[in-house]
C-alpha cells in the first residue's frame, strides 16, 4: 500500500523509500514522520515544515495552517509484509475458503434432503386433510338428508293415526 505525501509525491509510510525533495537528506529518520494539518491531509513532517516557510495554506485544500500548533504527528499501523508472505497468506486464506465451501456444500445437500422429507410429509398431510374434508362433506350431506326425512316421517305417522 502506498500513502503519498502530496508535497514530494513519495511514500509516507515506507522508510526504505527516499523522499523526493532536495532537503530529504536533512533530519535523518525524522524525514519519514507523517504530520497532518487541521484539515486532515497528511504529509512528511519535513515537507510540511518546508512548505510552511513559503505558505500558510494546506497544499491540498488551501485550508489556513497557523504554524506548528496547527499540525500534529500521525501514526500508521502499517503491515510491512513481503510479497512472499502476503502470497502465503492469500494461499492459506484460499485453502480455508475452500474448506468452508466444502462444509457449506455438504450442509446444503443435507438441508435439501431434509426439505425433501418435509415436503413428502406435507403432501401426505394435505391428502389426509382432503380425505377428512370429503368425509365431513359426506356427513353433512347425510345430515341434510336426515333433516329432510324427519318431517316426512312425522307426516306419515300422523296420517297413520287417522
Ligand atoms: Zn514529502
Ligand atoms: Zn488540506
Amino acid at each position: 500500500m502506498e500513502i503519498l505525501c502530496s508535497i514530494c509525491c513519495c511514500n509516507l509510510v515506507d522508510p526504505k523509500q527516499e523522499i523526493g525533495l532536495p532537503f530529504s537528506s536533512a533530519g535523518g529518520n525524522n524525514n519519514h514522520q507523517a504530520y497532518s494539518s487541521l484539515c486532515g491531509h497528511v504529509f512528511h513532517k519535513i515537507c510540511l515544515l518546508k512548505w510552511q516557510e513559503r505558505s500558510k495554506n494546506c497544499p491540498e485544500c488551501r485550508t489556513v495552517i497557523n504554524g506548528k500548533e496547527d499540525i500534529h504527528k500521525v501514526y500508521f499501523n502499517v503491515n510491512f509484509k513481503s510479497d512472499e508472505e502476503s502470497q502465503q497468506d492469500v494461499q492459506e486464506e484460499k485453502i480455508q475458503m475452500h474448506k468452508r465451501t466444502e462444509t457449506l456444500t455438504k450442509y446444503i445437500k443435507h438441508i435439501t434432503k431434509e426439505l425433501g422429507h418435509v415436503e413428502l410429509k406435507f403432501d401426505k398431510l394435505k391428502q389426509e386433510i382432503a380425505r377428512k374434508d370429503q368425509e365431513i362433506s359426506d356427513l353433512k350431506n347425510l345430515l341434510n338428508q336426515e333433516r329432510l326425512c324427519v318431517p316426512l316421517r312425522r307426516v306419515t305417522l300422523k296420517t297413520n293415526k287417522v
